[in-house]
């Protein structure tokens, strides 16, 4: 029997990344989950369900701690005097610790591939969320490393509302996903909750964790 191929997923619990993971696992990958702790002000809630989601898919699951919120205080996922519901929501260049790290954990599992769940509805607000930056990274990966190592980006051009109905299909399970930033099952006035109500709303699709709406 051909072995199965490895790839490093990036988990954050949230939406994007149970549906990416769900897809990915039915293509056949072996997969190895990984969560980054930078201090988040929803940590606890978002590694809950990461953890929830990794054991539901019988995938492995790591949460490695990097101490941003010792560097950075001028982002509201981190300082929790700010406001969580416009663009301070931003970390700078989240996504390249992030994929660096999830390049350590390829190397030591052997893996091909390292997955993240940026998407189309994270563009305008997230730089480091557009394929310009992920092209970049690629290179990066590709010249820091000399390995055969490649980004997948399979939700890329998905809108939240895409992902949705595409999870619904999948037969995801919302009820264990994370998205307040405020660290709240459904706070329903920060950036990311707002974004996630929008897209149930338009795939038409009952959210578990909002049933009001
Ligand atoms: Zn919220």
């Amino acid at each position: 029997m051909r072995n199965k191929i490895n790839c490093v997923v990036l988990l954050s619990g949230g939406l994007d990344s149970i549906v990416m993971l769900k897809m990915l696992k039915k293509e056949g990958y072996n997969l190895h989950a990984l969560s980054i702790d930078y201090g988040q002000r929803h940590k606890k809630r978002e590694f809950k369900c990461a953890k929830k989601i990794a054991d539901s898919e019988g995938v492995s699951h790591r949460i490695i701690r990097v101490e941003l919120d010792k560097l950075v205080t001028r982002t509201s996922l981190i300082n929790k005097e700010l406001d969580t519901s416009d663009v301070s929501v931003i970390v700078p260049n989240r996504n390249m610790i992030m994929l660096s790290l999830a390049t350590a954990l390829a190397f030591e599992t052997g893996s091909q591939y390292i997955a993240i769940g940026v998407n189309a509805s994270d563009y305008e607000v997230f730089p480091d969320c557009r394929k310009k930056f992920l092209s970049a990274v690629q290179k990066c990966i590709t010249i820091g490393t000399g390995a055969d190592i490649s980004v997948l980006a399979p939700l890329l051009h998905m809108s939240k509302t895409d992902i949705v109905k595409a999870g619904s299909k999948l037969g995801v399970d919302f009820s264990i996903t994370h998205t307040c930033y405020n660290g709240k099952k459904f706070c329903g006035t920060c950036l990311s909750c707002l974004v996630r109500q929008e897209a149930f709303k338009k795939a038409g699709i009952q959210d578990p964790l909002n049933k009001k709406k």
